[in-house]
């Protein structure tokens, strides 16, 4: 059997899904590590929000006691105070109180609530509070209540206390590192799910595509392909599998020829018997007719039994039921054997069987075999080549100490090249409309060899057997000059080692 060719299938490291796998999975790592570097960077940030505020509170001292300076030396003289000019950051909340709790100056981002709320606070006179503000000041997209840091300063004159300084700045916004890490976490994990999500989607997408047409196949309709494009991996795999289904396709095909031809080969002995059958019933009268009749149904009936011998022994030897029953033989023995079987047909067929060298050519085989192997082939060579002046040449030799070879040589009409791959098929007969018999039934005279033309299984067996035997067989054919089938064998000495 001819190995079917190996497909070759480059997969370019470019196309591979292996690289393109690699630069996804790069992509995504790079973008997870920016966001938590980002997140790292954010984390800093706020994480030096101590000393920020710690700034904010000696901001917040500085400007009180310059405020402060500046409304002392405006109090007295009752000039407007809304007239001062304080140079205060446009953040910065400023609010002057009598000691009664009236307001004498407010200033910067101060509604009338916080205002009373700081009133209330200042009264309890402790010197730093917080103020909570329900104003917005959008950082980022997290909007937020702002909290005022608010220091309380006493204005004093002449020792008394005239009023009290509230001085407010916003305090720097403060997150949480856990919050963070989970905002950023959270997100990362998103990002990696979807992206894996859509990447493996993308990756097995060709597979998907396979299973459905793998699924789409069934026994009886090989002829469906997947024809996968692609030239990455997928595609090797798609490849490979419509390279198994035109294998399987071809042995499928092969199965359904055989049975055909096997019931064809079946059929025409068995419409033979029938006929003739037929005819002795309704046209014979002789008693040596009827004889005739029987002798051409025995023909028939060994012509079949051979066939289905045939077809038992490959059958048993597709399954690996045939059992060798190995021993040493001499091929010489067996090729001297089987020309003393066929003398007779070759003198019926006028052709000569001619014996070249025949040295003792030891094998471990089975000699019913090789002796069915060596007889196939002779008697081919004298069907084939029948005539006078036509002769058939038989010689043994032994190759390099290594291996036995048989050679059967006819000066037939020889084998077209076209035909010669298919010769060891079943069935296979080089002229297709030579079939056993050519001659109608009833005219066919005696059993046996009359016409060249077999069942087309004799060189299937032959092969068969050399290949059971660890041997290969070849032929060699030229139009008008006749064939030589080459049989090599392991010597003994070979096939003990
Ligand atoms: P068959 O039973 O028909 O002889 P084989 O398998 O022995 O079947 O041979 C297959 C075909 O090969 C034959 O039908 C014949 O056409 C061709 N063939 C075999 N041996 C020879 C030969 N020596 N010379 C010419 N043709 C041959």
């Amino acid at each position: 059997m001819k190995r079917p060719a190996q497909h070759h299938f480059h997969v370019s490291l470019t196309s591979s899904v292996r690289t393109r796998l690699t630069l996804w999975y790069l992509a995504m790592v790079a973008f997870i590590m920016c966001l938590f570097g980002g997140s790292l960077y954010v984390t800093q940030t706020f994480l030096n929000s101590d000393a920020a505020e710690s700034r904010l509170e000696t901001q917040l001292y500085q400007d009180s006691q310059q405020f402060a300076q500046i409304y002392r030396q405006a109090l007295p003289g009752r000039q407007a105070l809304t007239a001062l000019r304080l140079n205060q950051s446009s953040q910065e909340m400023v609010l002057l109180l009598r000691p009664d709790g009236s307001v004498l100056d407010a200033r910067g981002p101060l509604t009338s609530s916080e205002i009373q709320q700081l009133r209330v606070r200042a009264e309890q006179n402790s010197e730093m509070i917080d103020l909570t503000t329900s104003q917005n000041h959008s950082y980022g997209w997290w909007a937020r209540d702002t909290t005022y840091r608010v220091l309380i300063t006493p204005v004093l004159n002449q020792n008394a206390r005239v009023a009290s300084l509230l001085v407010g700045l916003p305090r720097p916004h403060s997150i949480s590192l856990l919050e963070i890490w989970l905002f950023h976490g959270t997100l990362a994990l998103l990002v990696a799910a979807i992206g894996g999500y859509w990447l493996a989607g993308k990756a097995l997408r060709p597979v998907k595509m396979i299973t459905r047409t793998a699924n789409e196949i069934s026994a009886t309709d090989l002829r469906r392909r997947l024809h996968l494009q692609s030239r990455d991996e997928f595609g090797e795999l798609a490849a490979t599998f419509d390279h198994m289904l035109a294998r399987l396709e071809a042995a499928f095909k092969r199965q359904a020829q055989f049975t055909a031809d096997a019931s064809h080969e079946l059929r025409t002995p068995l419409t033979i018997i029938d006929l003739e059958i037929n005819r002795a019933l309704t046209q014979l009268e002789q008693p040596e007719a009827y004889r005739h009749v029987l002798e051409q149904i025995q023909a028939e009936n060994e012509q079949m039994t051979a066939t289905v011998n045939s077809l038992l022994l490959l059958a048993r030897a597709d399954t690996g039921q045939m059992t060798l029953d190995l021993q040493e033989v001499d091929l010489s023995d067996i090729a001297l054997a089987s020309v003393e079987r066929l003398l007779p047909l070759a003198r019926q067929s006028q052709v000569t069987l001619a014996t070249g060298d025949l040295p003792e050519v030891l094998v471990r085989g089975d000699p019913q075999y090789l002796g069915q192997m060596m007889t196939n082939l002779i008697e081919n060579g004298i069907k084939y080549s029948s005539g006078i002046g036509k002769r058939v040449y038989i010689e043994l030799a032994c190759e390099q100490e290594r291996r036995g070879v048989v050679r059967v040589q006819d000066d037939g009409p020889g084998i077209s090249n076209d035909h010669l791959p298919y010769l060891f098929e079943r069935f296979y007969r080089v002229d297709k409309a030579r079939s056993r018999r050519q001659k109608g039934p009833a005219l066919s005279s005696k059993p046996g060899y009359g016409e060249p033309g077999g069942s087309g299984l004799g060189l299937s067996i032959v092969q068969w057997i050399v290949q059971a035997h660890g041997g290969e067989i070849r032929v060699e054919s030229k139009i008008g000059a006749g064939t030589l089938f080459e049989v090599r064998l392991p010597l003994l000495n070979m096939a003990e080692e």
